[in-house]
């Protein structure tokens, strides 16, 4: 068996390169790092490690050596492996072909709920479904296509976007996507002469895809099937409520005539059963959800009541696409109740992290993602609400203030970022600040450091009394919350 040495091979692209290659080649990850979350994985697929330098007899004894991206230009790496055949990751995707069908999610929020549901109902159907096994955010770049070679049966792969034109349709292409799920598109992350543009890079999946899954009580997203055969779309949505949800009402422009569109009922923000009066409306629902509960509902497919472990509509509208994706993959109705039922929850959505009082961690950090987590606490809460924002919207103050005019649905907010303490003047609730707040912190999505963080949680430790719920949004939260809890 040739040997194959992968440099930079603890990396997130360049493990995925390693276990690719593991399935043909005799192969040896090698890295200046001296630990690997990853280790097990190597081991349990045949992977050799190398680790803490790169040992010149390994290289020298290799046929080939593949390298990751992030090391091509580096001259010492160069140097190390000057005369051997090298292999990068274009290689890689080039030569290795996808054999199995790959479902692609993408939208602006619930992808990776929606991705782990899916992955959940294969699971209990009996398939192996390749996971990359980093603790990454936004699937970007090469991440879905070399997830799509990984060892499996079938693959669902989460496809973000940075929002620049072909980054999508590049990515759908090269994973294979054969079936593609568009959960939801919002806009208020965008200024508004950008949201064309944004909706264009969501819609390039179309392109790639044989068949595609669309919520319907979304009007844009559901326009998405115009001129599209009736066959290659299968739409999901909600058909009914059973108990009272606050709504967070959000006006959308019809996608035809870009009228303000009417809604029959609303479910969530946008999301709902809308019409025009220039005759478009919500199309008729293939999968749908009736008698939907704060964690209860029924799926037209079964005759069993769902039980979901995490609530809230917008893990109705999760389960929903996972559900049509399932059925498209002709899974048996039967698992795909039991892998919604069993589904567990994802890390950092909706995380109960601490109980009495009780902290909630989100990943929220779009206004879209702030309504939707307040919608659920706001139902599940018996006290107050108190927020510890972490939030620094990518879309700049106004997102900022988005957020905090949707937070006046809480009691009392705690900005832990310097863009929450900014924007906190547009909101009705009850504001109190921390001192450490006043910096200006942010580094790409991030926007609140460790100590912003910490502070924050212990001002609302301070305020929450038992029956009070404290909700952690933000990515600061999600990096650091559970780490500064730990002790306490
Ligand atoms: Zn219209």
């Amino acid at each position: 068996m040739e040997k194959i040495v992968v440099l930079g091979g603890c990396g997130t692209v360049g493990s995925l390169m390693a276990r690719i290659l593991a399935k043909e080649y005799a192969v040896t990850v090698s890295d200046i790092r001296k630990q690997t979350p990853l280790r097990g994985i190597f081991q349990a697929e045949g992977i050799k490690l190398d680790l803490g330098g790169h040992n010149p007899k390994i290289i020298k004894e290799a046929d080939k050596i593949a390298v990751a991206p992030s090391l091509l230009e580096n001259e010492r790496i160069l140097q190390l492996i000057k005369g051997k055949k090298i292999i990068t990751v274009q290689d890689i995707i080039a030569s290795c072909k996808v054999k199995k069908p790959v479902v692609g999610v993408t939208g602006t929020n619930g992808k990776t709920t929606t991705t782990q549901i899916l992955k959940n109902i294969l699971r209990v159907a009996g398939y192996r479904v390749p996971e990359h096994h980093l603790n990454i955010q936004g699937n970007t770049e090469f991440i879905p296509a070399l997830q799509a070679r990984l060892e499996g049966d079938i693959a669902v792969v989460e496809i973000g976007t940075f929002g620049k034109p072909g980054e999508i349709k590049g990515a759908a292409t090269d994973s294979k996507v054969k079936i593609a799920i568009i959960t939801n598109i919002s806009r208020d992350h965008l200024p508004p002469e950008d949201f064309p543009k944004y909706i264009e890079c969501k819609k390039e999946i179309i392109d790639v895809a044989q068949h595609i899954i669309l919520n319907a009580d979304d009007p844009i997203v559901a326009s998405f099937a115009k001129n599209l055969p009736g066959d290659r779309i299968t739409f999901y949505g909600i058909e009914s409520l059973k108990s009272h949800f606050e709504v967070f009402p959000e006006n959308r422009e019809c996608p035809y005539c870009n009228k303000t569109l009417k809604y029959k009922r609303r479910f969530l923000g946008h999301l709902g059963d809308y019409y025009c009066t220039c005759g478009y409306r919500r199309p008729e629902l293939e999968v749908k959800a009736t008698q939907v509960e704060k964690d209860k509902f029924k799926l037209n497919i079964a005759e069993e009541t769902i039980k979901l472990k995490t609530g809230g509509l917008f893990n109705v509208y999760n389960s929903l696409a996972a559900a049509a994706a399932s059925l498209t993959l002709g899974i048996d109705p039967d698992d795909i109740i039991r892998g919604i039922n069993s589904f567990k929850g994802a890390a950092g959505r909706h995380e109960i992290i601490k109980e009495e009082p009780r902290i909630i961690l989100d990943y929220a950090h779009n206004p879209a993602g702030v309504r939707a987590i307040m919608q659920l606490v706001k139902e599940e809460t018996p006290g107050r609400i108190i927020v510890v924002n972490t939030i620094a919207s990518e879309s700049g103050i106004e997102g900022d203030r988005e957020i905090a005019r949707i937070l006046s649905n809480a009691d009392i907010i705690i900005p832990a970022s310097y863009n929450a303490r900014k924007a906190s003047e547009h909101t009705r609730a009850k504001i109190i600040h921390i001192r450490s707040s006043r910096e200006k912190i942010k580094q790409g999505t991030l926007g609140a450091s460790r100590r912003q963080v910490e502070e924050a949680i212990q001002k609302a430790l301070e305020y929450a009394e038992e029956d009070d719920t404290i909700l952690i949004i933000g990515e600061g939260g999600y990096k650091y919350a559970k780490d500064i809890l730990k002790g306490s």
